[in-house]
C-alpha cells in the first residue's frame, strides 16, 4: 500500500531533527508540501537544502509570540492547512518530584503541552476550511506509564492524551481527526541524553541504564525515528481516514518504564 499525501499541506513543529525531520522527509516523499519550525539554525538550513517541497523558520516554540508569527508564516507559505504534527517536546528535569524547580516544571509543561494547545487552536479554522484534516500529537511511553524521576514530562505527555481524546470528539463533525503517537526509546542523541541523566540520578552506569530500558520492551529493542514517522504518515494518509481519538504506541511493546 502506498501512503499518499499528494496536494496536502503539513506543518510540523521542531521538524529539523529527530522524529520531526524524518516525518518531514516521509511527508515530502509522499507528495505533501511541508513547513517546519526549529530552534536549530544549522539543522533548519540542512532540512531546507535536502528535503524537497519544504520551507521553515527559526522559532523557539516556548515563545508564544514567536509561535504565532511562525504559524502565520506557515499559512502564508502553504496557502492553507491539512495536517498539523505537534512534535516539539522537551525532556524536562530528571529527579524526584520534591526536587523539581517550578521554573523547570513550567518550561516542560509549556513546550510539551501548552504549545500543542496553542498550535491546535490556531490550526482549527484552517483545517475546517480545508474540509477536514489530521492532527497528530507526540506523546510518549511516559504518557501511558508512570515514569519515575520525570514527573513534569510524564504529566505533560499524559495531558496531551486527554487533550487529544477530547478534541477528537469536539472536532469529529468537522472531519478533523486527532490522535497521539507514543514513541518508546528512540535510537539517537536524545535518548543518549535521557539515559545519561537517568543513570546519574539512579547512580548506575549508562550501559546498565540502557540495558534496563531495552529489557522492558517485549521485543528487547529500541525503536527508530523512521518507525515513528511511518506511523504519523499512516495516520495522516487515507489509510488512517477512520482513526481518531486513539493513542498509538510504537515502542517494541514496552511493559513499563524505569
Ligand atoms: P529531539 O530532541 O531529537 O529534537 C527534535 C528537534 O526539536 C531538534 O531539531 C531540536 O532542535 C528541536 N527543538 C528542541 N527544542 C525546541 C524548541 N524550544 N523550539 C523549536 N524546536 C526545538 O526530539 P525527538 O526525539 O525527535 O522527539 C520528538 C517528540 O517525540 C517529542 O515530543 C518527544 O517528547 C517525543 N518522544 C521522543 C522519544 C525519544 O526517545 N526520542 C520518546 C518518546 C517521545
Amino acid at each position: 500500500m502506498k501512503l499518499d499525501l499528494t496536494g496536502k499541506r503539513a506543518l510540523i513543529t521542531a521538524g529539523a531533527g529527530g522524529i520531526g525531520r524524518r516525518t518531514a522527509e516521509l511527508f515530502s516523499a509522499a507528495g505533501a508540501k511541508v513547513f517546519i519550525c526549529d530552534i536549530d539554525q544549522d539543522q533548519l538550513e540542512d532540512a531546507r537544502d535536502k528535503v524537497p517541497n519544504l520551507n521553515g523558520t527559526l522559532t523557539d516554540v516556548s515563545n508564544k509570540e514567536a509561535l504565532k508569527k511562525m504559524f502565520n508564516a506557515a499559512i502564508d507559505d502553504l496557502g492553507g492547512l491539512d495536517i498539523l504534527v505537534n512534535n516539539a517536546g522537551t525532556a524536562g528535569p530528571t529527579g524526584p518530584v520534591e526536587d523539581v524547580d517550578f521554573e523547570d516544571w513550567e518550561s516542560c509543561i509549556d513546550i510539551n503541552l501548552t504549545c500543542t494547545f496553542l498550535m491546535t487552536q490556531m490550526a482549527i479554522p484552517y483545517l475546517r476550511d480545508a474540509g477536514g484534516g489530521s492532527i497528530v500529537n507526540l506523546s510518549s511511553a511516559a504518557g501511558k506509564f508512570g515514569f519515575p524521576m520525570r514527573s513534569p514530562y510524564s504529566a505533560a505527555k499524559w495531558g496531551i492524551v486527554g487533550f487529544t481524546r477530547t478534541i477528537a470528539i469536539e472536532l469529529g463533525t468537522d472531519q478533523i481527526r486527532c490522535n497521539t503517537v507514543h514513541p518508546g526509546a528512540v535510537e539517537g542523541a536524545r535518548i543518549d541524553r535521557v539515559i545519561k541523566a537517568k543513570a546519574a540520578a539512579k547512580k548506575v552506569s549508562e550501559n546498565a541504564m540502557r540495558d534496563e530500558l531495552a529489557s522492558i520492551a517485549s521485543l528487547k529493542t529500541f525503536v527508530t525515528a523512521d518507525d515513528i514517522a511511518s506511523m504519523i504518515l499512516f495516520l495522516c494518509s487515507k489509510a488512517g481516514a477512520h482513526i481518531t481519538g486513539q493513542a498509538l504506541s510504537v515502542d517494541g511493546g514496552l511493559e513499563g518504564l524505569v
